[in-house]
């Protein structure tokens, strides 16, 4: 059966917990042509991805090789970070993420989720004008459309069996939170993938 894949997950970053790099490179050596896309925190706890060089230079080796993509999972990952900022502080906060990712060389495409799906008029219109692409978005927000933005939702939270349709889209964490967890849900994603006829997309190609 010919499937089509978008393996995506939430909250990666260097530190402890969410730090997946182990995961990843268990799913790219069982499947060399994998494709996974990470909702990235520029700076998780306050500490910016660039305090870890060395994990860095892993995570691009993986994205030099087409086997992972960033994109945007808000700045500091607080509480329902985008839901309650205005329009100047969540430009600003999608600006300053995109200076770590600079500083760390890590190229992140403009592809956005909000941290615990929040979101509201001023942080769509934000993502609007700095040329977002895609909002990886919830069914509470499903009335936050916007023309310039292809809205997308997810089929398959990883802690339940794949649905039946021919595109996936999955939802995940990197770390082992809501029953969806790379690593607690590793040999289900890879059992589909070993008995379908898959075709992987990133995020920003939907
Ligand atoms: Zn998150």
């Amino acid at each position: 059966m010919s499937k089509t894949l978008v393996l995506e997950y939430d909250d990666l970053t260097h530190l402890a917990p969410e730090n997946c790099l182990s995961e990843i490179d268990e799913l790219v050596s069982r499947h060399p042509n994998i494709k996974i896309s990470f909702f990235t925190v520029p700076m998780m706890r306050g500490v910016p991805l660039s305090n870890d060089p060395n994990w860095c230079a892993r995570i691009r080796k993986h994205v030099d090789n087409g086997n992972v993509c960033l994109a945007y999972h808000g700045f500091l990952h607080t509480p329902e970070e985008f839901k309650t900022l205005d329009k100047t502080e969540c430009e600003l906060r999608l600006r300053f993420g995109e200076s770590v990712f600079k500083a760390c060389s890590l190229p992140a495409c403009k592809v956005f989720r909000g941290p615990h799906w929040g979101l509201s008029v001023a942080a769509v219109e934000s993502l609007e004008k700095l040329d977002f692409t895609h909002l990886y978005n919830h069914e509470d927000y499903r009335h936050l459309v916007s023309e310039k933005l292809t809205s997308v939702y997810y089929n398959w939270n990883l802690k339940d069996d794949p649905p039946k349709d021919d595109f996936l889209i999955t939802h995940g964490h990197t770390h082992d939170v809501c029953q969806n967890g790379i690593k607690q849900t590793l040999d289900k994603v890879s059992r589909f993938i070993d008995s379908n006829d898959v075709t992987y997309k990133f995020v920003y190609e939907v």
